[in-house]
This record gives structure tokens, sequence and C-alpha cells, in this order.
């Protein structure tokens, strides 16, 4: 009988089998069986993704915009065509629902639609007659070989942000995605290529730490974009810029739901299930925390809550009735469990249990049921970290002072939302939070893909975010050009730079 099947690696525009010896195991979530060997790259294997980008890319770099552009549009048909074989192998790789995997492909594709105008956003600035005779103009360039490092979450989306702003900056690209997840990266790139990229220009590597560290210490690779937990998000800043590469480093998160009492609470009900809990909590933009303001809020809030999380049966991911599917690892489902635990034993009241629930017929998979606390206090371990799991926790409030300081004095900033129909209180709460992106009745703002996503505090390290400009800035380097043409007349030896005059 064979056993699992290999996910090579990407390199020049070819699979590469893993070469290192190491491998990792890839699961089916849903059944909780390998169903895949991922090869964890040596320091070797990256070497060589490295060479095939830094042949590749000059002459990428110097193909004019538009016809990088228009490699892009190719790509977006191509995955709108093959969107639901996509979506089919990422639900069933990473667990969330085929509903949820085809929403992550389309926020990576709204992406991709952003750096098909690529040509619009590299223009420079100019200034004509800075002084007598002297133009000034700048411009954007490549970096070069430029690497990006991505967590499980969101195994489309969080590549194309990379990789889609990236390529079309006239970058070469090595992708080191999550060695939980790794088959729709690798289907990423084969589209990529049949779009009409040259060899090279877009590699990818499997990989862990070995792989992570080899990137980190290439001196070829002048820029690293990460995404993933915070811990990590800090070396890869730390050891990248130790090294001389620009870096940005998106970590955890923990965003908090601030209800005031005037909020429409059959929308907040809806978003929260949905936020809380879809894709089984594991969005770096879900809403793990609710503050309703005043006892009233939270005890009718709670008293709507239960009947629609007791409504909340995981399933399958490809079963289309599935609400959520199964968290990604036996390991994460343990932590997820741990975290339980230690809210009961710090004295959060635990009013849903999640723990210990099994699907009729996968009872090996990795599911985990809704949890619902209430009562938690912030100095509590279980609401200072980062849970990633199907549980709301809610924290009472008593004002809005009190509940805006939340979030604001909270280790993460990567979102907040506030529910209200007060225009006045929503618009000081969203200038005064300490935290990088704010919904108002939106529960999870991630910005569109011409706007920028970064968080605050340990949620981001590094100050440029990803896509939109931020994204063009960060994967390009300006130049700026001071010129002048002599007229050969007596005026020329006359000229002065405006500041020394
Ligand atoms: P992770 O930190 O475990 O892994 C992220 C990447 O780092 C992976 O490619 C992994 O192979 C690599 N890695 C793992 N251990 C490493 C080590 N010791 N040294 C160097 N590299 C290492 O994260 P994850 O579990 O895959 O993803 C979930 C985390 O990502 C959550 O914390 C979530 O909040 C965060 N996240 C943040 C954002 C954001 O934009 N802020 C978006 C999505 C996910």
């Amino acid at each position: 009988m064979s056993g699992p099947r290999d996910i090579p690696h990407y390199i020049n525009g070819q699979h590469v089998s893993g070469a290192s010896g190491r491998h990792g195991d890839v699961f089916d979530p849903n059944t909780g069986a390998v169903q895949a060997r991922v090869g964890l790259a040596s320091a070797d294997e990256l070497g060589r993704a490295v060479e095939a980008a830094k042949a590749a890319q000059p002459a990428w770099g110097a193909t004019n915009p538009q016809r990088r552009a228009r490699v892009m549009f190719r790509f977006k048909e191509l995955i709108e065509r093959d969107m639901d074989d996509l979506a089919w192998l990422l639900a069933t790789e990473h667990g969330k629902v085929v509903a949820d995997a085809k929403g992550d492909i389309q926020r990576g594709l709204e992406v991709i639609e952003f750096a098909c105008g690529i040509p619009h956003l590299l223009k420079g600035e100019y200034t004509e007659g800075a002084g007598p005779g002297i133009d000034v103009y700048s411009m954007r360039q490549p970096l070069g070989v430029v690497a990006g490092i991505t967590p499980f979450n969101f195994p489309a989306m969080i590549p194309m942000w990379m990789f889609g702003v990236a390529i079309a900056c006239g970058n070469a690209f090595i992708l080191k995605p999550s060695e939980r997840d790794p088959s729709v990266p690798v289907r990423l790139a084969e589209l990529m290529t049949e779009a009409g990229l040259p060899d090279g220009v877009l590699n990818v590597v499997h990989g862990d730490k070995e792989a992570v560290d080899a990137i980190l210490h290439h001196p070829d690779i002048k820029a690293v974009s990460f995404v993933g937990s915070s811990d990590i998000a800090q070396y890869v800043y730390v050891t990248g810029a130790q090294n001389g590469k620009r870096v940005q480093a998106m970590g955890g998160a923990k965003n908090h739901a601030v209800i005031l009492p005037d909020a429409d609470l059959d929308q907040v009900v809806r978003d929260l299930i949905g936020s809380a809990y879809g894709s089984a909590g594991e969005r770096c933009m879900a809403l793990p925390v609710a503050v309703p303001v005043g006892d009233k809020t939270a005890d009718e809030l709670i008293e709507r809550l239960i009947p629609e999380i007791e409504k909340l049966v995981p399933g399958v991911s490809t079963d289309p009735d599935a609400v959520y599917g199964p968290v990604v690892t036996a390991a994460h489902k343990a932590r997820v469990e741990g975290y339980i635990q230690m809210g009961v034993d710090e004295g959060a009241e635990l009013i849903i249990d999640g723990r210990g629930f099994t699907l009729q017929g996968h009872e090996d998979g990795f599911f985990v049921g809704p949890s619902l606390f209430d009562k938690v206090r912030a100095d509590m371990r279980s609401y200072q970290e980062e849970i990633f799991g199907p549980v709301l926790q809610i924290v009472r409030a008593k004002d809005l002072e009190e509940a805006a300081r939340l979030p604001s004095e909270h280790p993460y900033g990567n979102g907040v939302a506030i529910f209200t129909r007060s225009g006045l209180a929503a618009r000081e709460f969203a200038s005064k939070v300490n935290v990088g992106m704010v919904g108002v009745n939106v529960p999870i703002p991630v910005p569109v893909a011409y706007h920028t996503f970064g968080g605050w505090k340990r949620s981001a390290f590094g100050d440029t975010n990803q896509h939109g400009m931020e994204g063009v800035r960060f994967f390009t380097k300006i130049k700026t050009v001071t010129q002048r043409w002599p007229t050969g007349e007596v005026s020329d030896q006359a000229f002065v730079i405006p500041t020394m005059g």
C-alpha cells in the first residue's frame, strides 16, 4: 500500500521533492489521518530557490509594469476558473468550511486585483524647476529577491497579500508557507506560471524554523514579510533586522467587541456568532472578547447568545451545512481546550463548554464545540493570551471608559469593534482606541485590498502594513534624482540649489 502523497517544493517553475530527509505530516483535520507529507527544507534547498530567484529577477524587474500587470490579470482569471478545486483543497487541509475557504481565496484575489493597477501605483513624483534648470523626480524600484513567511490560518489570502504586491513591483519572491496546509500555496505558484510568470520569479519552499532561519540569514534576501504568532513575529523582526533586511512582521491578536447599551442587539448576536465561532475562531480578526457596557446589556446579550451558540454544531469542512469545521491539528485542539480549563481555574464562569465534543463517524477529527465564558477579568491569563479557537469570553464593563480601556491596554492591538447607534461615541472611540484596525458596527474590520492591513502593539513589528500603498512601499525602494541639463550659457555657473540660498 502506498503511503501519504508528498507535497513538493516549487522552485524555478518545477516541482522539487524535499531532499533534507526531514518531513512534516499534513493532516485531514476532519478525520485526524495523515493525508500527505511535506519536505522541510534545509538551508541548501532554500539556497537553491534563492539562486533561481536571483537569476530571474533582473529580467522580471526590467519588464515594463503593464506586462507585469497582464500576468496578474491572467492569474486572477485562472483563480476564478479553479476556485472550486482550490477551495476544496484548502478546506480539507485547513479544516475551514468550503464557503470560508472561498472567502480566504477571494480576499487574496482582491489584492491581486489591486496589484493589476501596478503601472499607476509605481508612478513617482516630479517637480519641475526645483532650482534654475533643475528638476527633481523619484522612482520606486524593486528590492530584488524578497521572502514571505505565512501562517496556517489563511493559506491563500496571506501568500497573495505578499507575493501579489511584491511580484507586481518587479521583485522575485520566495514563499515559505505554513507546513500545516502547504498544498494551496503550491497550486497558486503553478497558476502564476500558467499565467505567464517567468520561472524563478515565484518559488515555494516548505519548512519550519530551519527554513525560516535560512531566509533570515541569507544575504541575497532583501526583505521579509511575516505573518504568524507574536513571539515568532518578534524573533523574525529582530533577526531579520540584525541581518540588514527590511522586515514587516504581523503577530497574534485578541480583538474586543465593545457593546454599548444602545446597540442593535440582534445585529450584535449575529455578528458575534459569525466572528467568534466562524472558521473555528482561527482568524486573527475574530472577535473572541465581548465587552458589554452595563450589567443589563450583558445579561440580555448572554440570554440571546446562549440559544444561538447551542445551535452551532461543528461539522466536516466539506459539508455544505457545517457552520464551522475542525481546528487545524490535534495539538491545537489540546491547546484550545487547555485555555478553557485555564479560564475555569482562574474563576471565570463557563456557561457553555465545548470540550469533549465528538462528531459521529469522525471521532478522531479535531473538532471543538463552541464555548462561552462570562465574568472574565482583565488580569486572567486566559484573557491576556490568544486562544485561537471557538471560545467567546465576556468581560463586563461598567461604562464606555472602562470598556475602551480594555482593548487599549491589552498587549495585542490588531482589531476592535464597537457596536452602538451613537455616532459621537463611535467617533470618539475610533479616534482614541489604541488598536490598529477599528470596526463601527462591523464585526471583522479587515480593510479592503486598496487600504492597508496591520495591527499595533504585539500584533505587528515594523512600521509598514500589508497591501495597499503600504505594501507597494514595503516591496520597493525609492530613489530621488535631481537633474540639470546645462544650457551652455553663463547663467549655468550661477545655479544655486534652493535650500542653500
Ligand atoms: P506560527 O507563528 O506558528 O507560524 C507562522 C510561520 O512561522 C509558519 O510559516 C511557521 O512555519 C513559522 N514558524 C513556526 N515556528 C517557528 C519558529 N520557532 N521559528 C521561526 N519560524 C517558525 O503561526 P500559526 O499558528 O501558523 O498561525 C496562527 C497565528 O498567526 C496566530 O497567532 C494568529 O493571530 C496569527 N495571524 C496574524 C495575522 C495578522 O495579520 N496579524 C493574520 C493571520 C494570523
